[in-house]
């Protein structure tokens, strides 16, 4: 979509929602590498259903849509994105005993690490691994994120999904085809601009004593503080290749240090790529590039991207 081209649709979204609406916003405050050029449109949602309505309007507008959680697992284009970017702050919580278990419905813009803690506090247990974890129920449920063991497929019962064209319904959790760092929903990435939308999450958590799960969670916590960098970063820049660790390969690879503009590969951890000098995203991208070719020519091993490139890319 080209907003000049398009401003009945702009008039229809400032109608229902004010001056929620912005344009042309830079977006590299809002994701966790701390780059990204402008959306062409920005639109903060508060709740599912202002969620749901903005999905639907831009859906029958036939205006391009990005839901945008945490920003802790895309790395944005410099160029930015067109059409529609969404920033989700849904964030409504409640909880009901079923008698052996307690569900845990989370509004998909709820900050997963809060909720873990609030699940700690409450003596729930299930969520201890999430504690480190940056982002959103959405794009953990999306990413079927994880750490120490456990991951969102562990724990999810069922999603209520916004599907485009259809309405929302509730996906059970073998229906999300969860995978390492997969799902159904992930898998749309990159291929239609009208994805699915999470607009809920029930988790399934166990009563345990809230000393206990403190005590877990703070193992992991200083487990990651050890083994990862602080800064900005889109966390693990490649999915582990199968029987391997990604950052094994790119440290074996010689490439620990390796620096392009600002953005630098991790001396601590080489699967992290640390914006610690005002980086671009094309810095980002020439550095995950380098590391991929050195590990291909090395190992034979092409190594998967786990966080997405989102909007105008060109490639060589
Ligand atoms: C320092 C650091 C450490 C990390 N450690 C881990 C880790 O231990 N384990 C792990 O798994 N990940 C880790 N990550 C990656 C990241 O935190 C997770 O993938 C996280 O779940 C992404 O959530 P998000 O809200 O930031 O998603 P975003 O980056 O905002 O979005 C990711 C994708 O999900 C989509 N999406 C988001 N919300 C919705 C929704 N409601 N409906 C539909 N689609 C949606 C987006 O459109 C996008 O395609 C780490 C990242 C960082 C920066």
């Amino acid at each position: 979509m080209n907003v000049s081209t398009s401003l009945r649709a702009v008039e229809r979204f400032r109608e229902v929602f004010g001056d929620q609406l912005q344009i042309n916003l830079p977006l590299s405050r809002y994701t966790s590498a701390r780059v990204g050029g402008p959306a062409e449109l920005f639109l903060v949602v508060n709740n599912a259903a202002e969620l749901e309505t903005a999905v639907e309007l831009a859906y029958l507008q036939r205006i391009s849509y990005f839901i945008l959680g945490g920003g802790s697992n895309i790395l944005v284009s410099d160029k930015g994105i067109h059409g529609l970017v969404i920033l989700n702050k849904a964030k409504t919580v409640s909880f009901r005993h079923t008698g052996a278990s307690v569900v845990c419905t989370a509004e998909s813009g709820a900050n997963l690490s809060s909720l873990a803690r609030q699940c700690i506090a409450k003596g729930l247990g299930g969520l201890e691994w999430a504690v480190g974890v940056p982002g959103t129920v959405g794009g953990a449920v999306v990413g079927n994120s994880g750490a120490h063991g456990s991951d969102m497929n562990s724990h999810l019962l069922a999603a209520t999904i916004w599907e485009p064209g259809r309405g929302t319904r509730i996906y059970r959790n073998d229906e999300m085809q969860y995978a390492y760092r997969d799902s159904v929903l992930k898998r749309e990435q990159g291929k239609d601009i009208w994805r699915r939308v999470v607009l809920s999450a029930e988790i399934e958590l166990m009563l345990e004593a809230p000393e206990v799960l403190a005590a877990r969670a703070d193992a992991f916590t200083s487990h990651r503080k050890q083994s990862q960098p602080g800064g900005a970063s889109c966390g693990s820049m490649f999915k582990n290749p199968e029987n391997f660790y990604a950052g094994y390969l790119i440290e074996t690879a010689g490439l620990k240090g390796f620096r392009v503009g600002g953005a630098q590969i991790s001396e601590k951890h080489a699967n992290f790529f640390v914006n610690d000098d005002e980086a671009t995203a094309e810095d980002i991208r020439t550095l995950f590039a380098e590391a991929w070719n050195s590990v291909r020519e090395q190992f034979n091993l092409e190594m998967e991207l786990e966080v997405e490139l989102v909007g105008d890319w060109e490639f060589d």
